[in-house]
């Protein structure tokens, strides 16, 4: 299997890489543009095998794209190449309409190009990667399903709703084997730390303020990435052609229980706290809300269960106890990822240098 894995310096991305370099002999080509959220050094432990290529390349630069499909012929392609964070695409959305849709755009119409003139049809697969955000609001006793309808509220789910109707447009309109998978909130080692749980982790071990939107109430299904790195791997091998498949571990927490649960591991491992804190909770500062922010995302992840016999191993306390140490023994890694960077506790997404 030879598979151009695309957003492969991200954070879902690089975990994807490490397992597959792993745990299959699989060749990888990684064609990623860097961006600020790109890190090759999550990638130290496997860019020295003969079986991983990479190419800084951006998705929406149509010919480098196709020399990459000509020099490799991928067997497959894994899409996860994209502007992730809903903050920054409240503040510049610009880039999100660039990479998630012309990028995405690109790059089927690169693959479509290639796919007409191999011999060997049946075994491509073009799997593109998305989210739950795509649904929108959910109420919590019923969560979406792979048919249920798309209410995008954020330039960033918009734009990722977009991309998910181009595949699908490009399967039914041009019989390219796609799939796509939509999944819940990751979390885990080497996630960029502008999200709830990296910024909560590393700012309250710092003994620095944790910003919290509006009154933490707003839900979130976690999944730890690593469950999603296996459950990507599934849909690849054994999904069915046009298909979505809902991933999620049914770990579903409100903000605030998320930070109070980092807060009892922080407490448990014994992190020293600075010394005029008694206690972590007092670092919470409920920061003005994000604008069109969802209140509830949860999905019904029957289809993969049932039909691929994916399961997730880690329980939310065991990820994030994970998660946690990951951050506490890679102090250096989070200091190079974040190059000067300063966090505005107002809108933690968006980083001041
Ligand atoms: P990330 O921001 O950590 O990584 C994205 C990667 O894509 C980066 O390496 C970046 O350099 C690269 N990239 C961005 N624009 C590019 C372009 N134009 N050309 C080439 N490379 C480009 O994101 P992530 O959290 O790893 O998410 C990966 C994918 O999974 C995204 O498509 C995201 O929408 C989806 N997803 C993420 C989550 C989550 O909780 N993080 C949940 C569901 C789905």
């Amino acid at each position: 299997m030879k598979l151009l894995i695309t957003g492969g310096a991200g954070f879902i991305g690089s975990a994807l890489i490490r397992y597959l370099l792993e745990y299959t002999d699989y060749t990888i080509i990684n064609v990623d543009k860097l961006t600020y959220a790109g890190n090759l050094s999550s990638l130290k432990s496997v860019d020295k095998s003969e079986r991983y290529h990479f190419y800084k390349i951006d998705i929406c630069d149509r010919e480098p794209i196709q020399q990459v499909f000509q020099e490799y012929e991928p067997d497959a392609v894994i899409h996860l190449a994209a502007e992730s964070h809903v903050d920054r695409s409240i503040d510049g959305p610009a880039p999100f309409i660039q990479s998630n849709i012309i990028g995405t755009y690109t790059l089927l119409e690169v693959a479509l190009e290639y796919w007409n003139k191999i011999n060997n049809k049946l075994n491509f697969r073009f799997h593109h990667v998305s989210t739950d955000e795509v649904y929108g609001d959910v109420d919590i006793t019923k969560p979406s399903i792979e048919k249920s309808p798309y209410f995008p509220s954020s330039p960033y789910s918009a734009s990722k709703s977009s991309s998910d109707h181009l595949v699908n447009a490009w399967y039914k309109t041009y019989g390219l084997p796609t799939v796509i998978s939509n999944c819940s909130n990751n979390y885990g080692p080497y996630q960029f730390p502008e999200k709830l749980i990296p910024l909560t982790i590393l700012n309250a071990i710092e003994g620095k303020i944790v910003p919290v939107y509006g009154d933490g109430e707003n839900i979130r299904d976690w999944i730890y990435v690593e469950d999603h790195v296996q459950a990507l791997h599934k849909v690849l091998r054994e999904g069915v052609i046009g298909e979505t498949y809902n991933i999620s571990s049914n770990e579903i927490k409100k903000n605030i229980e998320v930070v109070y649960s980092i807060f009892e591991i922080l407490e448990e491992l014994q992190i020293p706290k600075p010394e005029s804190l008694e206690s972590f909770h007092e670092l919470i500062d409920h920061v003005q809300d994000r604008p069109g922010h969802d209140r509830c995302y949860c999905m019904d992840s029957t289809k993969i269960r049932n039909e691929l016999n994916w399961q997730p191993v880690q329980s939310f306390a065991s990820g994030l106890r994970k998660t946690i140490e990951w951050y506490i023994s890679n102090r250096n890694w989070y200091e190079a990822t974040m190059n000067g960077r300063k966090y505005n506790q107002q809108r933690p997404g968006f980083l001041k240098v």
